[in-house]
C-alpha cells in the first residue's frame, strides 16, 4: 500500500512497537503521548518466544536478550513444597525460551528505535477522542486541539483507552478482585544462576514470586522483580500494617525469599497494580485500530499482555502491506488476531481464580489436578505452548518461526543462554 499518514496514540509497548513497524514500512507516522517525558510504567515483565520473534523483526531481539535474563520456565510450589508447576520451554523445542526484562529496558529499546526512525513525538498531549472525516480521521486532545487529518489512527493508549467511546462496543470490562505488589531488587548472589520464574502459593489467596529480569536501564547489576498477590480492597490495610508485618508474612510463606525481602526498606518500593478483563466487540472502526491493552486486557497470570501488544503491532504492519485499502487492512488485522486474542482472554480468565482468588475449591482442584496433568506429555506440551504465547485455540497454535527463524538455529547452551 502507498505510504499513509498515521497517528499513533500512546507511547507504551504497543504504541512504540506500532510506530516502529509502520515507520520502517515507509509510512508517515506521528506519535502522541500524554506524559511530557515518555516513560515506562511498572517493574519487570516476561516476554514470550512469540513476542521475541516480533522484536527480531525490528532487529531489537539481540539487544533485549543481552540486557534481559533468559527464562527457561516456571517453577510453582505450595508453601509446603508440593510442586504444582514445572514447565520448561525446552520441553517443546530446544531453541525456545522466555525473557525476563526490566520494563525500562524494553521501553528504551523501542523508544530509541522510534527516535532513530525520526518519528515526531508530540509529548504532553493527552488525546481525548478521534473524529472521522470523509477519507480520514483527526485526533482531538484534551485542550480541544485537532491533529491531522490522518489516513489511519492507531490506538495504543492502554487499558483505559479514551478512543473506544462511540466507536466500538466494550463487551466485557470487569476488574479482578486481586492485584499485585511489584518491586525491583538486586538479584542476590545466592540466586544468581536461577533461570526460572519462581512462585509459591498458599491456597489461591497467597502468591509470592520472583522473576529474574536481567540488567536495568542503568545497565549495571542483574535485577529481579519481586511480586506479592494482594486483594485490591486490602491495599490500604497493607499500607497501614507496615513493612514488618508484610515481611513476616512473606518469610513465613517462603523463607528462601529472605535475600529479596530484606532489600525492601520502604512501602514505596512495592508498587500496586490492579488488573481487569476487557474485551471489545471489534478491534477496529473506520480508519481506527486498537493495539495492545486498548484492544483487550487480560490478567498478567499468563504473562502475555506486552507480548500480544508486540504481535498486534507486527500483524498490523503486515496487513497494511498486503491490503488494497486501509479499512480492508484493519478488517484483515482483526480477523488474523482474533483466535490468538480470544484464546488468551479465555485462558487468563479461566486460570486466574486458581492463583488469585478466595476459592478453597479452586485451591484443592489446582493442588490435586495440576501436578497430575503436568505428568501427561500431551498436556505438558500444551501448557508450555500456552505459556509461550503460541496457542490460538484448544487444538491449534502458531509457531514464532513464522515471523523469524533466527532462534531455530540457536539452541540454548547448557548455561541457558543462546549459543
Ligand atoms: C502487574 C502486571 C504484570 C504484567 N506482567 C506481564 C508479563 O510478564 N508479560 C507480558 O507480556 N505482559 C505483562 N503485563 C501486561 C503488560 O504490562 C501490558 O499488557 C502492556 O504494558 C500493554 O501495553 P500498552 O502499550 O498496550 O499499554 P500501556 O503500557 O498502558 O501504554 C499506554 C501508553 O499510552 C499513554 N496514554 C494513555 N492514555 C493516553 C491519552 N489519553 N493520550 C495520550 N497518551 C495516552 C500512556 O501514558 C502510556 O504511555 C503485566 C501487567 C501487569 C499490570
Amino acid at each position: 500500500m502507498a505510504p499513509l499518514r498515521i497517528a499513533v496514540a500512546g507511547a507504551g509497548t504497543a504504541g512504540l512497537a506500532a510506530a516502529a513497524f509502520l515507520a520502517r514500512d515507509g509510512h508517515d507516522v506521528r506519535l502522541f503521548e500524554r506524559f511530557a517525558e515518555p516513560r515506562p510504567i511498572g517493574a519487570g515483565l516476561m516476554l514470550q518466544p512469540t513476542g521475541l520473534a516480533c522484536l527480531a523483526l525490528l532487529d531489537l531481539d539481540e539487544r533485549a536478550i543481552e540486557r534481559g535474563c533468559i527464562v527457561s520456565g516456571i517453577d510453582g510450589r505450595t508453601v509446603r513444597g508440593a510442586r504444582i508447576f514445572d514447565v520448561s520451554y525446552g520441553d517443546l523445542a530446544p531453541h525456545l525460551f522466555g525473557l525476563g526484562i526490566h520494563r525500562g529496558v524494553l521501553f528504551g529499546l523501542l523508544y530509541d528505535e522510534v527516535r532513530r526512525l525520526s518519528v515526531p513525538i508530540a509529548a504532553a498531549t493527552e488525546i481525548s477522542h478521534s473524529r472521522p472525516l470523509p477519507g480520514g480521521r483527526v485526533l482531538v486532545d484534551a485542550a480541544d486541539k485537532e491533529h491531522g487529518p490522518f489516513d489511519l489512527v492507531v490506538d495504543g493508549t492502554g487499558q483505559r483507552s479514551p478512543l473506544r467511546a462511540g466507536e466500538v462496543r466494550v463487551r466485557v470490562d470487569r476488574p479482578y478482585p486481586y492485584g499485585a505488589l511489584w518491586g525491583i531488587v538486586d538479584m542476590p548472589d545466592t540466586w544468581a544462576h536461577t533461570q526460572k520464574l519462581a512462585q509459591v502459593y498458599d491456597g489461591c489467596h497467597l502468591m509470592v514470586g520472583v522473576l529474574p529480569v536481567g540488567r536495568g536501564p542503568d545497565n549495571a547489576r542483574p535485577l529481579a522483580a519481586l511480586f506479592w498477590s494482594l486483594r485490591v480492597r486490602d491495599h490500604e490495610a497493607w499500607q497501614q500494617a507496615g513493612l514488618a508485618d508484610w515481611k513476616a508474612r512473606v518469610l513465613a510463606a517462603w523463607p528462601e525469599a529472605a535475600a529479596f525481602v530484606v532489600q525492601i526498606r520502604n512501602l514505596e518500593q512495592m508498587t500496586f497494580a490492579s488488573y481487569a478483563d476487557v474485551v471489545l466487540q471489534e478491534r477496529h472502526a473506520d480508519r481506527l485500530v486498537f493495539v495492545g491493552d486498548s484492544g483487550r486486557v487480560t490478567s498478567p497470570q499468563l504473562g502475555q499482555g506486552a507480548n500480544m501488544a508486540l504481535i498486534d503491532a507486527a500483524m498490523l504492519s503486515a496487513c497494511l502491506r498486503d491490503a488494497l485499502s486501509v479499512n480492508a487492512a484493519l478488517a484483515d488485522y482483526a480477523e488474523r488476531r482474533r483466535a490468538h486474542t480470544r484464546f488468551y482472554s479465555l485462558a487468563s480468565r479461566w486460570l486466574t481464580p486458581f492463583f488469585q482468588s478466595d476459592s478453597r475449591l479452586a485451591a484443592l482442584v489446582r493442588d490435586a489436578a495440576f501436578p497430575i496433568a503436568g505428568r501427561v506429555p500431551y498436556v505438558q506440551r500444551e501448557m508450555v505452548r500456552t505459556l509461550a504465547g503460541m496457542k490460538t485455540g484448544l487444538f491449534s497454535h502458531l509457531d514464532p518461526g513464522i515471523w523469524h527463524a533466527r532462534y531455530a538455529l540457536r539452541p540454548l547452551s547448557a548455561a541457558g543462554g543462546p549459543t
